[in-house]
């Protein structure tokens, strides 16, 4: 299966999408973690996505898309993929439409994460993720570790990413409403968006994705 996640930054996508892409044995690939890797190892590559990644903006769609294209055709890829942070505009989703047509393949399905604006500013501010994986993350209130700054699930070091500040959330939910909410209408207008509410307990949002995507 091929599929794309979408959903404002809080949403889940992340939580979500680690927990789909094992129920469906595919890679989970985020572009937001594939920047955050080019960061700490210091490539070319990060230090041009770093400013536009503090201030909250999108990544300029040169280095984004070949970025995604060369993750996508890894060999682990082949037979689908879970895409989550890609595409997050209009001309990434018509970027991704040629590569994969070119390809002769196309999307299954697109997974519209639904959640009030703000639940979402309350999630990011106490969100708080392992450096050791992006997927292991918890919230100061809502699910808090059993030690303090520890991932429950690896003992690696829990921190708030720069940009869950609450000035760059604002900006990012800003970014999100002018930029990316335009794909949702672009895949409802192929038929393939899926839209569930993303409230709730992590499984059972897990449920109700799987069950939507069944159908
Ligand atoms: P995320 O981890 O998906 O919330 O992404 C974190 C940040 O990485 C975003 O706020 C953007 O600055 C950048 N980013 C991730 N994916 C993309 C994309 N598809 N296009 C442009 N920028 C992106």
């Amino acid at each position: 299966m091929r599929i794309v996640l979408v959903g404002p930054p809080g949403a889940g996508k992340g939580t979500q999408a680690a927990f789909l892409a094992k129920n469906l044995s595919i890679p989970h690939i985020s572009t937001g973690d594939l920047f955050r890797a080019n960061i700490s190892q210091g490539t070319e590559l990060g230090k041009q996505a770093k400013a536009f990644m503090d201030a909250g903006d999108l990544v300029p769609d040169e280095v984004t898309i070949g970025m995604a294209k060369d993750r996508m055709e890894q060999p682990d890829a082949a037979g689908g993929f879970l895409l989550d942070g890609f595409p997050r505009n209009v001309s990434q989703a018509e970027a991704l439409d040629v590569m994969l047509q070119a390809e002769g393949m196309k999307l299954d399905a697109v997974l519209d994460l639904e959640v009030e604006e703000d639940e979402v500013v309350k999630r990011i501010a106490g969100r708080r993720i392992c450096r050791n994986d992006s997927s292991h993350v918890f919230h100061v209130t809502y699910a808090p570790p059993k030690a303090e700054g520890v991932c429950d699930t690896c003992g690696g070091e829990l921190y708030q990413r720069g940009d869950d500040s609450e000035a760059t959330v604002r900006n990012r939910l800003e970014v999100y409403h002018t930029q990316t909410e335009p794909i949702i209408d672009y895949y409802k207008a192929q038929g393939l968006l899926v839209t569930i509410p993303a409230l709730g307990e992590v499984s059972d949002v897990t449920k109700r994705a799987m069950d939507a995507l069944k159908k």
